[in-house]
């Protein structure tokens, strides 16, 4: 999550980012999961 709440970030548009394909693909997979913990606790 980005400090603004309810707001996700993955892939190259995150900093850090390794800029690979695969790497936005598997922070894609977490970042869904964030959201849904995220939605569930709201
Ligand atoms: C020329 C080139 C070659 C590459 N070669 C490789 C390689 O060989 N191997 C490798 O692993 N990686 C490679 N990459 C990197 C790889 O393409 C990226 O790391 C990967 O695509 C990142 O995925 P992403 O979903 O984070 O971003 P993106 O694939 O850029 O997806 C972002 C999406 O958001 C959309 N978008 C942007 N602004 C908005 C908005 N305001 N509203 C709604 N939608 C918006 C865009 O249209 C786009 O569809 C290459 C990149 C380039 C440019």
């Amino acid at each position: 999550m980005t400090s603004v709440p309810g707001i996700f970030a993955s892939g190259d548009c995150r900093s850090g980012s390794t800029w690979q394909i695969a790497s936005a693909v598997g922070e894609g997979a977490i970042t869904a999961l964030k959201i849904r913990d995220y939605l569930r606790s709201h």
